[in-house]
C-alpha cells in the first residue's frame, strides 16, 4: 500500500494496514489551509509533513483515540469536530464515561492508556463542523454528512470536486461495524452505511485496514451490514440454547469469534457489543430478559 494524491487531497497510508491503534489519514493543500483528516497514521510520516508541508487545521471525523493519536504533533493548528462528538476530548472522564465503562480496573487501565499511548490532552475549544451542509472550510468544498451510529456526532466528508468519499470508521472491514460505546446505536450505524452507499462518489476512503477503494464498493456495503445480522443470529442461538446472562454470551466471543488479547481491552468490547445486540433484540421482541438471564422467545 501507498500514499495516493487524488487533486489536492492525498491519501496517507497508515502504519500495519491503518489496523488500530493506526489509521489512514488523509491530507488536503486547500487554497487557504493545509488539512490533516484524522492524524493517526504514522508518527513518522506526520512528523515529516509537519515540517516538510505545514498542516494548519486538523478534522477528526469523531472522538476515538485511533483518529486524534497524532493530534499533539500539530499544536498551533485548529481543531474542527462536530460539536455533538467534541465533549469527550474535553475531559478524560468523559471519554471514558462514553465508552461505557463502569468497572474502577478498566477505567484505570483506559485512563493510562489514552495518555500514554495516545497523548490524549483535554481541550477546551474546537471549530464545529456545520452539518450535512456544503461548505468552504480552509479553501476547500467539502460537504459534511452526519452519519451517527458507530458514535453519535460521526461526521463522513464529501468532496464534490475530487469525487471522494471519506468513510472513516464504516471502514468495510471483514470485522464488521463498531458500535459498542454508551452512545452507539445499531439503528442508526445501519441507516448510516446505507446512506453512505447511495452518495455519488469515484473514490472511498476509509480508516483502516484496505483503506482507499477506487471502484465502487458495492456489493461490499451489503456484507458490511449483514455482519450486524450475523453476530444477531450468534446471539440468538446461544440464549435459545439455555437462558445466558451477558456475561455468559460474551465469553462464548459471538462478536470477535474466539477470546483475544489483551483482555482488558477486548472483553470489556465484547461485552458492550453483546449488550447492545440484547438490547436490540429486546426491543425487537425477539429475548426478554428474566432476572439477569436472556431467553429467546
Ligand atoms: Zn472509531
Amino acid at each position: 500500500m501507498e500514499d495516493r494524491q487524488f487533486g489536492r487531497l492525498r491519501f496517507i497510508c497508515g502504519e500495519n494496514y491503518g489496523k488500530y491503534p493506526f489509521n489512514h489519514s488523509v491530507y488536503i493543500k486547500g487554497s487557504e489551509a493545509r488539512i490533516i483528516i484524522d492524524p493517526a497514521c504514522s508518527l513518522e510520516k506526520l512528523t515529516r509533513l509537519r515540517d516538510q508541508e505545514g498542516v494548519d487545521m486538523i478534522w477528526l471525523s469523531h472522538w476515538h483515540e485511533d483518529h486524534f493519536h497524532y493530534m499533539y504533533l500539530f499544536d498551533g493548528a485548529q481543531l474542527w469536530i462536530s460539536e455533538t462528538d467534541f465533549p469527550p476530548l474535553t475531559d478524560v472522564e468523559i471519554y471514558l464515561n462514553w465508552y461505557g465503562i463502569d468497572d474502577a480496573k478498566i477505567r484505570t487501565y483506559w485512563n493510562k492508556l489514552v495518555h500514554e499511548e495516545f497523548n490524549y490532552r483535554p481541550r477546551t475549544s474546537a471549530n464545529f463542523f456545520p452539518i450535512n451542509e456544503e461548505a468552504d472550510i480552509g479553501g476547500i468544498r467539502v460537504q459534511t454528512i452526519a452519519t451517527p451510529g458507530h458514535t453519535p456526532g460521526y461526521l463522513s466528508f464529501f468532496f464534490p470536486e475530487e469525487e471522494v468519499l471519506f468513510i472513516g470508521d464504516y471502514d468495510l472491514t471483514p470485522f464488521g461495524p463498531w458500535y459498542g460505546d454508551a452512545a452507539s446505536s445499531i439503528e442508526e450505524t445501519i441507516e448510516s452505511i446505507r446512506l453512505l452507499k447511495k452518495i455519488p462518489a469515484k473514490k472511498w476512503i476509509a480508516c483502516h485496514e484496505k483503506g482507499l477503494f477506487e471502484e465502487n464498493p458495492g456489493r461490499l456495503w451489503d456484507d458490511y451490514e449483514n455482519i450486524i445480522y450475523a453476530r444477531e443470529k450468534r446471539i440468538l442461538d446461544i440464549v435459545s440454547g439455555k437462558p445466558s446472562t451477558l456475561e455468559e454470551i460474551a465469553s462464548a466471543w459471538p462478536i470477535y469469534g474466539r477470546p483475544r488479547k489483551p483482555l482488558e481491552f477486548f472483553e470489556p468490547n465484547e461485552r458492550v457489543l453483546v449488550k447492545k445486540h440484547l438490547e436490540r433484540l429486546q426491543k425487537n421482541g425477539l429475548v426478554v430478559k428474566e432476572g439477569d438471564k436472556y431467553r429467546k422467545i
